[in-house]
């Protein structure tokens, strides 16, 4: 990773370790340490160096009508295409269904997508959903609790009431810190609301304001270390 950045060969990298001239969070350094180029501080003679960046995280704001994985055998569009990188690979955190826009992050750091995305991280993934008919408070509750879908009990989740959009149309904002294949619009359907509209307005601290549907941003270091 040294050699990476820049100070010199492998050979005279391995050189200035066996040396005792790196410091790595202030404790000199030994060969074959491993170092994460966001969280330490790595100094060489007392000057800080600057690893590069090993992986890439994109946020895009996914538009409606294209599929959040790397192929797709119907050849719809994809979101990678709307990330046209060379020489990255990259892929999406979790998914989100064809018809849902939103937040959706791409990286090729496996280790990010797995703390994001295994159910024992309980990251928070909050919608914005809108609903046919008005939802009654008992059924927001029930929603809130857990409902017994097909493939198990849902975990307690935040659900609120937005207001209705028209007459027959109710606004909800559901969070949820589980990531089930169509999770939300399933429990809408099993309270009897079916999903007109949804969008994905934010994944921990992360959301998509300043975004339009089909662009990206680049997450800052802060961000990725945030989120590790
Ligand atoms: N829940 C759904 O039902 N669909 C999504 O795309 C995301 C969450």
């Amino acid at each position: 990773m040294m050699a990476r950045a820049g100070v010199g060969s492998r050979r005279c990298c391995e050189d200035l370790i066996q040396g005792g001239r790196v410091r790595v969070n202030g404790e000199i350094a030994e060969l074959g340490i491993k170092v994460d180029p966001l969280k330490d501080k790595i100094l060489v003679d007392g000057k800080g160096i600057t690893l590069p960046r090993k992986h890439t995280y994109v946020l895009l704001y996914k538009p409606k009508g294209c599929v959040s994985t790397v192929k797709d055998p119907q050849g719809r569009p994809k979101v990678t295409d709307l990330v046209p990188l060379s020489g990255v690979r990259l892929f999406p955190v979790g998914r989100l269904d064809y018809q849902t826009s939103g937040l959706l992050l791409l990286t090729d750091d496996g280790e990010l997508a797995y703390l994001l995305t295994h159910p024992k991280y309980g990251v928070w993934k909050t919608y914005l959903v809108l609903v046919r008919g008005k939802p009654s408070p008992a059924i927001i509750q029930k929603m809130r609790e857990g409902l017994p879908l097909e493939d198990g009990r849902t975990a307690p989740a935040k659900v609120s009431f937005l207001g209705m959009q028209s007459q027959d149309k109710g606004l909800l904002e559901i969070s949820l810190r589980e990531g089930r294949k169509r999770q939300v619009r399933r429990m809408c359907e099993w309270v009897g609301h079916p999903v007109l509209d949804l969008e994905r307005k934010s994944v921990a601290f992360l959301n998509i304001k300043g975004l339009l549907p089909g662009e990206y941003r680049f997450l800052t270091p802060k961000e990725v270390q945030r989120l590790k």
